[in-house]
C-alpha cells in the first residue's frame, strides 16, 4: 500500500517531488539536528489522489493521516483537542517549486472555545492564547470556509480603534475576547453555523482546503507564467506551532544569507517582536532589522548566524529562511533557495564558485535564463517606479522600460525622430508591417489590441523594443490622434507616457530610465555557459544593425534572415509596388532590376558584419497584399504616385485580398508563380558573397525555401535557384559553395521530410507557422478564447510562447529522424519565437538540433538555457 504521510524525521531535501520544497527542507532540517517544530507531510500524490477521486480524501489516508497526528502528539507530549494539555499545529501548503503566496497556511489549529480557555490557564498568558485563536478564527474563516478577510480585518480595526490601540500588540486581553465574540458573530452570520469546535474535523478540512488551493486562479496564472506542470499537485505539512506571540521575549522573521537585490554575502533580513506567522510581511508594523535581532538577543542572534551559514554551505546556495522565536528560544520554520533578482543571481552564482562553495556547473543551474532579459534592457530607475501609479495595464509583450512623447502614426514617429525627438512611443490599435520603420525610432510601443504574439509584441521583442500589447484599457481615437487611460484622462500626440514591458504597466508620465550595466559577473557566467552546451545559437536578424547587436550577444549566426523586411524600408517600397502591380512579366523584371542591387547591398552588409559565420536567408515569404495600402485614400495616394488609375489599383488590391491569407498565396508559392522573384533574390545573395569573399571572407550562404509542403515544389524552386547561383558562379570565374534548404513549417512537410530531404540540404523548423497549422488556429486569433482554455485546463500554456511538445514537438521529431534518413548530415535548426524559450531550448537540445535562432536580445537567455540543457535538468532544474 502506497505510504501517503512521513514525518519529518522520515524524509529530506532530494523527496521534494513527494513532500514538496517546503516538507522535504523541514525534513532536512530535521535530519541536520536543527531546531524544527516536530511535524509531518502528506504528500503531493495524496494531492493528486485528491483530484483523480472526485476531490475527496480517501479514507486510508485519513487514517494514516490520524496516525502520524498521534504520533506527533506523543513526540511532543501534549495532545490535540486537550485542554489541559493543548497540541496545536500549523497546516502548510508546499508544492515542489516554491509558489510564495499562491497557496494557504493555517496556523494555531486545534484551538476551540475550551481548548482557549485551558491554553491561557496554562500559559498564564491570556493575551497570547486570544491574540492566537483570534487568527486562527481569521485564516480557518478565509482558507477552508471562505468567508473573506476584509471582514475580520473590519472588526479588528473597529476593535482598535474603540481602545485607542495604535497596534495589534496594544490590544489587551479583555481586548482581544471581545475581538474573537466578534469574529464568531461573524462567521456565524456568513455561514449560518457556529465556527467549527471539532480540532479533528478543523484538521481534514484544513487539508482539504490546502489541496484546493492549488488550484485557485492566482496558483494557476502563477503555474503558467513560471512553467509548473498542473499535474504536480501540492504536499501539506502538519507541524507543531511554536509562538512568537507570547510577549516581548518572543517574535518572527525572515532572513537571507545574501542579499537578494544585489547578492551582497551579508546575513539580510527582518524580524518583528511580539508577533506571528506572516506578521512582518503584511506590514503591520515596521520591522526590525535582523542587524538589530543581535542588539535585543545576542544568543539567538548568533546562533541564528550560525545556522544561516550552516544552511548555506549544506544547500550551497542563498537561503531565504523563516524563524519563530518562542521566550528566547529559536526555531527554525523553513529554508529555500532563496528567490533574487537577475543581477543579485549573477553575482551569487559567481561568487559560490570563487568561494569553493559550487562547480562552474553549478553555478549555472542557479541563473533563470529568463531572468536574463531584465538585465539586457533599460530599466525605471526603482524609487520612481514605486512612487508612480499605473493608468492601464496592458500585457508585457517585450521587456524593458520606455518614456517617451506618444505618436499615433508610424509616420508621424518617423518624422518627429527625423526632427530631433529621441524620446518617441507609438500607440496604435495595432500594427502592421508598414509601421516597421516607426516602430524601429520608437522607444516603446503601446497596442489595444492583439496577444503576446501579434505583430507588435513579435517584432518588438526583435528589435528589442519595449512593448506593451493588447492593452484594452485605454480607448484609443486614431483618427482624431488621442487615447483616454483607464481614469478617462486624455493624452494627445506629444504627450509624455511610461511604459513597462516586463510587467504590462502604463503609466501617464514621464519616469527616469537608467541604462544596463554588463557587469563582469555577466561575461564570466556566459563564457562557463559556452564551455559547456553543444547547441549552436543563432539569430533571427534582418539588418546589419540587428546582426552587430546579436554578435555583441554572442550569436554564431543568423538562423533566419526576412528578405522581405528590406522590402518595407521607405526607399524599397516604391520599387516593390511596382514589381507587384506589374502586369507582365517583363514589368515585372524590371522592377526587380532595381531592387536588386539594395537587396545586393544588405547582403553584403549582413555578411561583412556576421564575419564568416553561417547566414540563412530566407526568400520572399508574406502575401503579398501586405506591401499595399488598403484604406482608400491611401490608394488613391499610391495610384498618383505610380501614375497609375485610381481603379486599376484599387482592383490590384482587391484582386490580392485573400480569406485567409495566412493560407494563401505567400512563401514558396511565391516564387513558383513568380520564378524571377527567386531569381532576383539568388543573384543578390550570391553575388554579395562574391563580392564579400573577394575581401578575403568566407561565406557559405544557405538560401531557405519557406513554406514548403512538398517536395516537387521544392525542387522547382530550388532549380531556378541552382541553375541562376552556378550560371553566376560560373560566369565570375570563382569558388563559391552555397546551401539550399527549406523551412520546415506546414505539417505535411513535417511527415514527408525523407522526400523533402533529398531535395534539401537543411531544415529550419519555423515554429510560428508550424505551431499555427498544426493547432489549426491563428496566432493572431488565438488571444480571444485561450484565456477560457486555460480556465477549463485545456491548455496550460500559449502553444506560440511555449512549444508544444506533444504535438507540434512530435511532428518536430518526426521530421527530424526522417531527414536523417535521407540525408544522415543534414543540418537541422529552429528559427520560430520559440528558439527564445528555455523549455523549448531543452527540447531542442534532447532531440539533438544543431542550432536554435532567436531574436538578438534573447541570444544570451538561449545561451545559458542551452548549457542548462546540456548540464542537464534543463530549464526546470532550478526552481
Ligand atoms: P508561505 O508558504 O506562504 O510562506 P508558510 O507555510 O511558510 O506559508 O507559513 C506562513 C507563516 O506562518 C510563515 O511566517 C511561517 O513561518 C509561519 N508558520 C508556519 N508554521 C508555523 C509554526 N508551526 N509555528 C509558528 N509559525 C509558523
Ligand atoms: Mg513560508
Ligand atoms: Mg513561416
Amino acid at each position: 500500500m502506497a505510504k501517503y504521510v512521513y514525518l519529518f524525521s522520515e524524509g529530506n531535501a532530494s523527496m521534494k517531488n513527494l513532500l514538496g520544497g517546503k516538507g522535504a527542507n523541514l525534513a532536512e532540517m530535521t535530519g541536520l539536528g536543527l531546531p524544527v517544530p516536530r511535524g509531518f507531510t502528506v504528500t503531493t500524490e495524496a494531492c493528486t489522489r485528491y483530484y483523480n477521486d472526485g476531490k475527496v480524501i480517501a479514507d486510508e489516508i485519513e487514517k494514516e493521516i490520524s496516525e502520524m497526528m498521534e504520533k506527533t502528539e506523543n513526540l511532543v507530549g501534549k495532545k490535540f483537542g486537550d485542554p489541559k494539555n493543548p497540541f496545536l499545529v500549523s497546516v502548510r501548503s508546499g508544492a515542489r517549486a516554491s509558489m510564495p503566496g499562491m497557496m494557504d497556511t493555517i496556523l494555531n489549529l486545534g484551538l476551540n472555545d475550551t481548548v482557549v480557555e485551558g491554553l491561557s490557564e496554562l500559559t498564564g498568558n491570556e493575551r497570547f492564547a486570544f491574540d492566537s485563536y483570534r487568527r486562527f478564527i481569521q485564516m480557518f474563516s478565509d482558507v477552508v470556509m471562505e468567508v473573506e478577510k476584509s471582514k475580520f480585518e473590519k472588526i479588528l480595526h473597529g476593535v482598535k480603534e474603540e481602545n485607542g490601540a495604535k497596534f495589534d500588540t496594544d490590544l489587551t486581553a479583555l481586548n482581544l475576547r471581545e475581538v474573537v465574540k466578534r469574529y464568531k458573530e461573524l462567521f456565524k452570520q456568513e455561514k449560518g453555523f457556529d465556527f467549527p469546535q471539532e480540532p479533528k474535523a478543523q484538521l481534514m478540512e484544513a487539508v482539504k482546503a490546502v489541496f484546493r488551493s492549488w488550484d485557485n486562479p492566482r496558483a494557476i496564472v502563477y503555474r503558467r507564467l513560471n512553467d509548473i506542470p498542473g499535474d504536480w499537485g501540492t504536499a501539506v505539512n502538519v507541524q507543531e506551532m511554536v509562538y512568537g506571540n507570547m510577549g516581548n521575549d518572543s517574535g518572527t522573521g525572515v532572513a537571507f544569507t545574501r542579499n537578494p537585490s544585489t547578492g551582497e554575502k551579508k546575513l539580510y533580513g527582518e524580524f518583528l517582536m511580539n508577533a506571528q506567522g506572516e506578521d512582518v510581511v503584511a506590514g503591520i508594523r515596521t520591522p526590525q532589522s535582523i542587524e538589530q535581532l543581535r542588539e535585543i538577543n545576542p544568543e539567538v542572534y548568533n546562533q541564528f548566524a550560525d545556522i544561516a551559514e550552516k544552511l548555506e554551505k549544506h544547500y550551497r546556495d542563498m537561503q531565504d529562511m523563516e524563524f519563530t522565536i518562542e521566550k528566547g528560544k529559536l526555531f527554525m520554520l523553513q529554508t529555500r533557495n532563496g528567490k533574487r533578482t537577475a543581477a543579485a543571481a549573477l553575482k551569487i552564482a559567481v561568487d559560490l564558485v570563487d568561494e569553493g562553495m559550487a562547480t562552474k556547473q553549478e553555478a549555472i543551474m542557479k541563473v533563470d535564463p529568463k531572468q536574463l532579459d531584465a538585465l539586457l534592457h533599460p530599466n525605471f530607475e526603482p524609487k520612481a517606479l514605486k512612487a508612480a501609479q499605473p493608468v492601464a495595464k496592458g500585457l508585457p509583450a517585450s521587456p524593458g522600460a520606455a518614456t517617451g512623447k506618444v505618436f499615433f502614426e508610424a509616420d508621424d514617429a518617423v518624422e518627429a525622430s527625423k526632427g530631433g525627438e529621441d524620446k518617441v512611443i507609438l500607440v496604435r490599435l495595432e500594427t502592421s508591417p508598414e509601421d516597421i520603420e516607426g516602430m524601429h525610432v520608437s522607444q516603446g510601443i503601446l497596442t489595444g489590441r492583439g496577444g503576446m504574439t501579434s505583430h507588435a509584441a513579435v517584432v518588438a521583442r526583435g528589435m528589442g523594443t519595449c512593448c506593451v500589447a493588447g492593452c484594452g484599457d485605454i480607448k484609443i481615437n486614431e483618427e482624431e490622434k488621442y487615447f483616454t487611460d483607464k481614469n478617462g484622462k486624455k493624452y494627445a500626440e506629444g504627450d509624455w507616457i511610461s511604459l513597462d514591458g516586463s510587467t504590462g504597466n502604463v503609466y501617464g508620465e514621464r519616469l527616469p530610465t537608467v541604462e544596463p550595466e554588463m557587469t563582469g559577473d555577466f561575461s564570466t557566467l556566459m563564457q562557463w555557459a559556452d564551455e559547456m552546451r553543444t547547441l549552436k545559437i543563432r539569430t533571427n536578424a534582418d539588418t546589419p544593425k540587428d546582426a552587430a547587436q546579436a554578435m555583441s550577444f554572442g550569436a554564431e549566426g543568423i538562423g533566419l534572415c526576412r528578405t522581405e523586411h528590406m522590402f518595407f524600408e521607405p526607399d524599397r517600397l516604391p520599387a516593390m509596388r511596382e514589381m507587384i502591380v506589374a502586369r507582365t512579366e517583363q514589368q515585372r523584371v524590371k522592377a526587380l532590376e532595381k531592387l536588386l542591387p539594395m537587396q545586393r547591398s544588405d547582403f553584403e552588409g549582413l555578411f561583412t558584419e556576421m564575419k564568416g559565420y553561417p547566414v540563412t536567408i530566407r526568400f520572399l515569404d508574406p502575401p503579398l497584399h501586405e506591401f499595399l495600402p488598403q484604406a482608400d485614400e491611401d490608394i488613391q495616394a499610391l495610384a498618383k504616385e505610380m501614375g497609375l488609375e485610381y481603379c486599376e489599383l484599387k482592383s490590384i488590391v482587391c484582386d490580392l485580398h485573400e480569406f485567409n491569407p495566412m493560407m494563401g498565396h505567400r512563401g514558396c508559392r511565391l516564387a513558383v508563380t513568380y520564378p524571377e522573384i527567386a531569381e532576383m533574390q539568388t543573384r543578390a545573395v550570391i553575388e554579395a558573397a562574391i563580392n564579400v569573399n573577394k575581401k578575403g571572407m568566407s561565406v557559405i550562404p544557405e538560401i531557405m525555401i519557406p513554406l514548403v509542403g512538398e517536395t516537387k515544389e521544392l525542387k522547382y524552386v530550388k532549380d531556378v535557384v541552382v541553375k541562376t547561383a552556378d550560371s553566376i558562379i560560373e560566369k565570375a570565374g570563382v569558388q563559391l559553395q552555397y546551401k539550399v534548404g527549406t523551412m520546415i513549417e506546414i505539417p505535411r512537410a513535417a511527415i514527408t521530410s525523407d522526400e523533402i530531404a533529398k531535395e534539401a540540404e537543411f531544415f529550419s523548423f519555423g515554429t510560428n507557422d508550424l505551431t499555427q497549422m498544426t493547432f489549426g488556429f491563428s496566432r493572431d486569433d488565438a488571444g480571444r478564447f485561450l484565456d477560457e482554455y486555460y480556465n477549463k485546463k485545456i491548455y496550460e500554456s500559449d502553444p506560440f510562447a511555449r512549444l508544444d511538445q506533444t504535438g507540434v514537438g512530435k511532428l518536430i521529431k518526426i521530421a527530424s529522424e526522417l531527414g536523417k534518413q535521407t540525408r544522415p548530415d543534414i543540418k537541422l535548426g529552429i528559427c520560430g519565437e520559440h528558439g527564445g524559450d528555455p523549455s523549448s531550448i531543452e527540447f531542442c537540445h534532447n532531440l539533438g538540433l544543431n542550432y536554435v535562432s532567436c531574436s538578438p536580445f534573447r541570444v544570451p537567455i538561449a545561451r545559458l538555457a542551452a548549457a542548462q540543457a546540456a548540464v542537464g535538468g534543463g530549464a526546470m532544474g532550478q526552481k
